[in-house]
C-alpha cells in the first residue's frame, strides 16, 4: 500500500541515523529499525452516526497502537476529511519518539475521523464524538492508551468524547487528556503546545546569540489559526515580538505591524463556530480598527517582509523547498515546527544546509524539528495524567514551569546527541538529526530491555 507521509517520516528518521556514527559506535541499533516501524497494533472501525437531515451517515475511524514500550500509547485524535492510515502512521510514528523526549513514561499512538465536522451543529457533532467512542472505548484505557485533540479535536470534542466513555464503561478515569478544568483538565493544556513552541525557539535564540537575544523586537511568521497558532502568538506577543502572519485553510492574514492579543481572541471564538479567516476579518471589529490584508488561497510565507522567526502551525508539508529558500533569502534566522511535519524534506534540506555552511552560530539558519518544538502539548497531557492519578490539581505556575524545563531539557539534549552523534554536530549541531538520535536511541533501549528486540 502507498503511505506517502509515513514513508516521508520513516525516511527523516532514518537518513539522520545513517548519518550519524550512532550505527558505528552501536551496531545493534540497527535491529530496532524494521521492528519500531510496525505498529503493534492498528485498529479500524465504523462509525456511523444521524445527521442533522435525519440521515444515516458513515466514516472510518482508526487508532494505531504504535508503540507501548515508554508508557501507555499517547497521541491525539484527528478528524478532518484527509485522514487516513498514512496520516495517521506517520503522526503515530513520530508520536513515539516525541513523546520520549518529554522524559515522561509514554507510548507512541494517533488515531481519528475521515469526516469534515465544518458545519455541522453542536448537537451533529456530539453525536459524532458518542459514535466514534462507542467503538474506540474497548481499546483505550488510562492505563493502556490515553488519546488527546489534534486538527478538529478541540476542548468541545474532547468533552464529549469523555461523556461518552465515562458512560460506555461506567468509569471516570484520565482516559483523554486536554479535558475541561472542572473534570480532570489540566491548566496551561490548551496552551501548552504553543507555549512550548515558543520555549523551544526561545532556547534556539539563547544558544545562536549566546544568551544575547530574545523575541523582544523580533518579526515572526505563524501559519495556522488554530489551538497551536493561537497559543504560539499570543505568548510571542507577551514576549515582545511581533506576529505578521496567521492563516487558516482558505487564506491568510498579513500585518506589518503585528496582529493584536484581542483579534486573536476573536478568531479563537469564531474558529469553534468555523468561521474562515476572511469572515472574522470583515465581522470583527478588532479588525476594522487595526486593519490587516487579508489574502485568499495563500500560505504566508512569501507574502511577509523584514521576518526573522518562522512558525509553521498549521499542517503537514506546508513549507516546500521554495518557500525555504524564500526564508533563509530574508534572513529568517529560526524555524520551528508547531505543526507535524510542516517542512517537506525539501525545505529542512534547504534549512539544513543555510545551518552546516554557515560561518557562525549567530548567522546560522536553526532548524526545530516538530517531534521536539511541538512536544510541550503531549508534555503536559503527561502531566494532566500524572496529577489524574494523584486525583490533584497542580497551579498555572507549577504546569508552565515545568513545561519550560521539560523544553529546555529537550532542547540540551538535541544539541548533546547531535554533538556526540552527528559527523557535522559539534561546530553547529543539527537539531534534526540530534532530536532524531536521542529519541530512537531511549526508544529502543526500552524495547531492548523487555525483549521486543533481540
Ligand atoms: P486546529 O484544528 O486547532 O487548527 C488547525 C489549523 O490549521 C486551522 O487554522 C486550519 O484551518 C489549518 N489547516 C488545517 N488543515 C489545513 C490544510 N490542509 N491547509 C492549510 N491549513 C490547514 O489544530 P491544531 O492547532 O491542534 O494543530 C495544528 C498542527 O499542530 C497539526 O499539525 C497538529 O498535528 C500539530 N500539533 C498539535 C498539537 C496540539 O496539542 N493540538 C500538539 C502537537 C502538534 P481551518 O480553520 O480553515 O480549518
Amino acid at each position: 500500500m502507498s503511505e506517502p507521509e509515513f514513508q516521508q517520516a520513516y525516511e527523516e528518521v532514518v537518513s539522520s541515523l545513517e548519518d550519524s556514527t550512532l550505527f558505528e559506535q552501536h551496531p545493534k541499533y540497527r535491529k530496532v529499525l524494521p521492528i519500531v516501524s510496525v505498529p503493534e497494533r492498528i485498529i479500524q472501525f465504523r462509525v456511523t452516526w444521524e445527521n442533522d437531515k435525519g440521515e444515516q451517515e458513515v466514516a472510518q475511524g482508526y487508532r494505531v497502537q504504535y508503540n507501548s514500550a515508554k508508557g501507555p500509547y499517547k497521541g491525539g485524535l484527528r478528524f478532518h476529511p484527509s485522514v487516513n492510515l498514512s496520516i495517521l502512521k506517520f503522526l503515530g510514528f513520530e508520536q513515539i519518539f516525541k513523546n520520549s523526549l518529554t522524559g515522561l513514561d509514554m507510548g507512541g499512538g494517533k488515531g481519528g475521523l475521515c469526516v469534515d465536522l465544518k458545519g455541522r451543529s453542536n448537537n451533529e457533532i456530539r453525536r459524532i464524538c458518542y459514535a466514534f467512542m462507542r467503538e474506540l472505548s474497548r481499546h483505550i484505557g488510562q492505563d493502556t492508551d490515553v488519546p488527546a485533540g489534534d486538527i478538529g479535536v478541540g476542548g468541545r470534542e474532547i468533552g464529549y468524547l469523555f461523556g461518552a466513555y465515562r458512560s460506555y464503561k461506567n468509569s471516570w478515569e484520565g482516559v483523554l487528556t486536554g479535558k475541561g478544568l472542572n473534570w480532570g483538565g489540566s491548566l496551561i493544556r490548551p496552551e501548552a503546545t504553543g507555549y512550548g513552541l515558543v520555549y523551544y525557539t526561545q532556547a534556539m535564540i539563547d544558544y545562536a546569540t549566546n544568551g544575547k537575544e530574545s523575541f523582544e523586537g523580533k518579526r515572526v511568521t505563524i501559519s495556522g489559526s488554530g489551538n497551536v497558532a493561537q497559543y504560539a502568538a499570543l505568548k510571542v506577543i507577551e514576549l515582545g515580538g511581533t506576529v505578521v502572519s496567521l492563516s487558516d485553510s482558505k487564506g491568510c492574514i498579513i500585518s506589518e505591524t503585528g496582529i493584536t492579543s484581542e483579534q486573536i481572541a476573536d478568531i479563537s471564538s469564531a474558529k469553534v463556530n468555523f468561521k474562515s479567516l476572511e469572515q472574522i476579518v470583515s465581522e470583527y471589529s478588532t479588525f476594522s480598527e487595526n486593519k490587516v490584508q487579508y489574502i485568499a488561497g495563500a500560505r504566508p510565507w512569501t507574502h511577509v517582509q523584514k521576518v526573522d522567526i518562522a512558525l509553521p502551525c498549521a499542517t503537514q508539508n506546508e513549507v516546500s523547498g521554495e518557500e525555504a529558500k524564500a526564508f533563509v533569502a530574508q534572513g529568517v534566522k529560526f524555524v520551528a515546527e508547531g505543526s507535524n511535519m510542516g517542512s517537506t524534506p525539501e525545505a529542512i534540506a534547504v534549512f539544513e544546509t543555510a545551518r552546516s555552511t554557515a560561518a557562525g552560530p549567530k548567522d546560522a539558519v536553526w532548524y526545530g524539528p516538530p517531534k521536539a518544538a511541538n512536544l510541550g502539548g503531549v508534555a503536559v497531557s503527561g502531566l494532566e495524567m500524572a496529577q489524574n492519578s494523584q486525583r490533584i490539581t497542580w497551579t498555572s505556575e507549577r504546569v508552565d514551569q515545568e513545561l519550560k524545563r521539560i523544553m529546555i531539557n529537550c532542547f540540551n539534549e538535541c544539541i548533546d546527541s547531535a554533538k556526540k552523534y552527528t559527523k557535522d554536530g559539534n561546530a553547529l549541531p543539527s537539531l534534526v538529526k540530534g532530536a532524531n538520535i536521542a529519541s530512537f536511541i531511549k526508544v529502543s533501549d526500552a524495547m531492548f530491555d523487555q525483549g521486543d528486540v533481540f
